[in-house]
């Protein structure tokens, strides 16, 4: 049987409730006969939402459209005011509702042909005039009697008109819906059905002709801010040019960033989930290196002149731009790392110095570049030494070791960086195997008499959905994604801090926060993190992964007022930290607490079972520290044995040597030895039960967390 929808047709304004209470006027998209429903759409924050409703709530809400009731002779309902254009940048700033902000096009919304920054109501073919009742004539004291009798007959009349007239409009536009779906079907021919998701792409086709386009320019103010997080796509590589990958990024204004996930409803209807993020800045695909360090890196090189610390961290997927971003162009055969952003904050570190300003404070200029990888640091400016790190007394944090040379122009930089790469993936299969699974730090130092003036670190961080990889089967897997996973999670919460100026941040969790610490405290600290994206649609995950971590960075530091609400109570007071600690005897330590604190404040990413496993791998690679350490010393020690050992064999040789003096010295270094090898042998032997446990924890970890951060 036929659903009656009464006088609904599609392109009228209906009164709609929200699940929050809100009543508002949205316009009827399409008639849903299966499931007695109607779409109906409007715009809210410059995204186009839309929502299915039943009919039965349409009705109640507007008795004027019901099927019993008389056509209404109320005013016509007006249409919402329409916005000007679809523009983003409406997006409330300042609000902690900043990202995603989500919307939906539903698949079988006829936007076809529609126009280049025309709102999506306009571009509706259904967007008929309001149905034709006429605006009535409120009856006067001095209308009589009669007069309201014709009156009636004539509304009587202008009802059968008005019927005639909504089944007249209805036809033409089912006609007009049979040639809008014949018009899709020719230009999805148009557009080359062989991409496997031509639909979609269509799709964001349609999506983007609607948007308002206003990229950053280089006359764009560069704002001052003392946590810049910025956003940088990069364009489709000749591999997804290949597969025929789709570009699921837009990127419509200088902060914006919008990201179109296609989905499937039950009914198997496609639509795209339009996710709308906003940053300090946004990066589209053309944006040069020389840009992006404008308005990101260029603005702390002034930091660290006056006395301060400066960060700026490249973070994303593996293959998504981090290594172009900051050591420059790698691609071909041509390596020219003059164009990163190492080399170009070098560059402009020399210029600086010749400013008369900073020139009297004859300062000399240093850089040092290593890199991190399982949680251990190499020198990557001495032949990839491994190096300590050390903390004294003071909190201070040191690098045993590491080189810092000595730098007079960028031209020493750039030397620098091409020993640092090819140390970096020396031995490597490829660039990105080893670089996805480590951080490295380019430092430039300034010093003054010796003493440090100011110091820019720029990290090129491993892939963050490495940090997934912590229930990998391979134990070497396992760990390195554990420290990813730490050192990124340790990393978000270090620049939160600094935003908030708050007391305790949890640097000791990971190496790469724990030698970063001193830059993350103090008034004078600014950092900088650059998410880089991929663009494709296979991507789309680790991308908005990669922006929501991005935005989290940010997000408190967004809204002042919100300092507090981010602070999550210390709850949960019996956790598997203290389980763990009657089973393997952890004690205190630093680190533990540290580690302790992260995982408390991301509940969300990190699981208990995780936790577990995360304390498991610290535990385990302080005990591999040890084992090395003592093993070392025995070793050393041996030689001294055996040279001991050998004067006492050469005393046996001579006639009458002294048996008493011999056998008790040989009594005296086999008791050192057994006393020694049996300590030795304790302590390898509970580090192969810490190995087990490290692999029953990790036996342990939720399979659906972590996700890649
Ligand atoms: P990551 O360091 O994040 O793993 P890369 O910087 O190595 O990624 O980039 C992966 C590939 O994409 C490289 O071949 C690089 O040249 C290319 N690429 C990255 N960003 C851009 C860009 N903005 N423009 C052109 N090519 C880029
Ligand atoms: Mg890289």
């Amino acid at each position: 049987m036929a659903v009656n929808f009464g006088k609904i047709v599609v392109g009228i304004y209906v009164e709609i409730k929200r699940s929050d209470g809100r009543i508002h006027q949205a316009m009827v998209t399409s008639l849903n006969e299966d499931n007695e429903s109607v779409t109906v759409e409007w715009i809210e924050n410059g995204d186009t939402k839309g929502k299915e409703i039943d009919l039965e709530c349409i009705f109640s809400l507007n008795p004027d459209v019901g099927t019993e009731e008389e056509i209404s002779l109320s005013p016509v309902t007006p249409p919402p005011p329409t916005p000007s254009s679809m523009k983003v940048n409406k997006i409330p700033k300042n609000r902690r509702t900043i990202a995603p902000g989500r919307s939906e096009i539903p698949s079988r919304d006829n936007r076809v042909g529609s126009t280049r920054g025309r709102p999506a109501q306009q571009q509706q073919p259904e967007s008929a005039p309001p149905p034709p009742v006429q605006q009535p004539s409120q009856p006067t004291q001095s209308q009589t009697q009669s007069q309201l009798t014709q009156q009636q007959q004539n509304a009587a009349r202008r009802k059968s008109n008005c019927v005639k007239e909504v089944e007249k409009l209805q036809e033409k536009r089912e006609r007009r819906r049979i040639q809008q779906q014949e018009l899709r079907e020719k230009r999805a021919q148009e557009i080359d059905t062989t991409i496997p998701n031509y639909e979609i792409l269509q799709m964001i086709r349609d999506f983007r002709a609607s948007l308002d386009y206003r990229p950053l320019t280089t006359t764009d103010l560069i704002e001052e801010h003392r946590i810049c997080v910025c956003v940088r796509k990069r364009p489709l590589n000749k591999k997804e040019l290949t597969v025929k990958d789709l570009d699921v990024i837009t990127i419509p204004s200088k902060d914006v960033v919008m990201v179109h996930e296609p989905k499937q409803k039950v009914d198997l209807t496609r639509y795209l989930e339009n996710q709308t993020f906003r940053f300090d800045y946004a990066f589209d695909d053309s944006t040069t290196n020389e840009m992006v360090y404008r308005f990101t890196a260029r603005p702390l090189v002034e930091t660290i002149f006056d006395r301060g610390m400066a960060t700026c961290f490249a973070y994303g997927q593996t293959g998504s731009g981090k290594t172009h971003t900051m050591g420059g162009d790698f691609s071909g055969k041509n390596q020219d790392c003059s164009k990163g952003i190492y080399a170009l904050a070098a560059r402009d570190v020399f210029l600086m110095l010749k400013k008369p300003n900073y020139k009297k404070l004859d300062l000399q200029v240093y850089a040092t570049f290593f890199e991190i990888y399982s949680g251990k640091v190499f020198d990557l400016l001495n032949r990839k030494a491994k190096l300590r790190v050390l903390e004294d007394g003071k909190q201070q944090v040191q690098v045993v070791g590491l080189q810092e040379c000595e730098v007079r122009c960028t031209e020493d930089v750039l030397k620098l960086i091409e020993i640092g790469n090819s140390c970096r993936t020396s031995g490597q299969t490829s660039a990105n195997a080893h670089s996805s699974r480590s951080h490295a730090v380019f430092q430039i130092i300034l010093r003054r008499k010796g003493k440090m003036h100011g110091k820019f670190s720029l990290i090129d961080l491993a892939g963050n959905e490495r940090g997934a990889d912590t229930s990998s089967a391979d134990r070497q897997t396992r760990l390195e994604g554990a420290e990813i996973n730490k050192s990124l999670l340790a990393l978000k919460e270090c620049i939160r801090a600094l935003g908030r100026n708050k007391p305790h941040t949890p640097f000791r969790a990971s190496k790469l926060t724990q030698v970063l610490r001193d830059s993350f405290i103090g008034e004078n600290s600014r950092t900088c993190m650059i998410a880089t994206i991929s663009p494709g649609m296979a991507s789309c995950e680790n991308t908005l992964n990669t922006l929501r971590y991005a935005n989290r960075v940010k997000e408190l530091t967004v809204d002042p007022n919100a300092v507090t609400e981010g602070v999550r109570p210390n709850v949960n007071p019996i956790n598997q930290l203290d389980i763990m600690d009657e089973e393997w005897d952890l004690g205190n330590s630093p680190q533990r607490d540290d580690l302790k604190l992260l995982c408390e404040q991301n509940e969300e990413e990190v699981s208990p079972q995780l936790f577990t496993f995360h304390e498991a791998v610290s535990q385990l690679v302080e005990m591999e520290e040890q084992v090395l350490e003592d093993h070392r010393a025995v070793f050393q020690e041996s030689i001294r044995w055996l040279e001991d050992e050998k004067v006492l064999l050469e005393m046996t040789e001579e006639v009458d040597y002294d048996v008493d003096s011999y056998s008790s010295q040989l009594e005296q270094i086999l008791d050192q030895k057994i006393e020694i090898l049996i300590e030795l042998r304790d302590k390898v032997r509970s580090f192969r039960s810490a190995l087990q446990e490290e692999e029953q924890a990790s036996k342990q970890i939720n399979p659906k967390r972590p996700r890649a951060l």
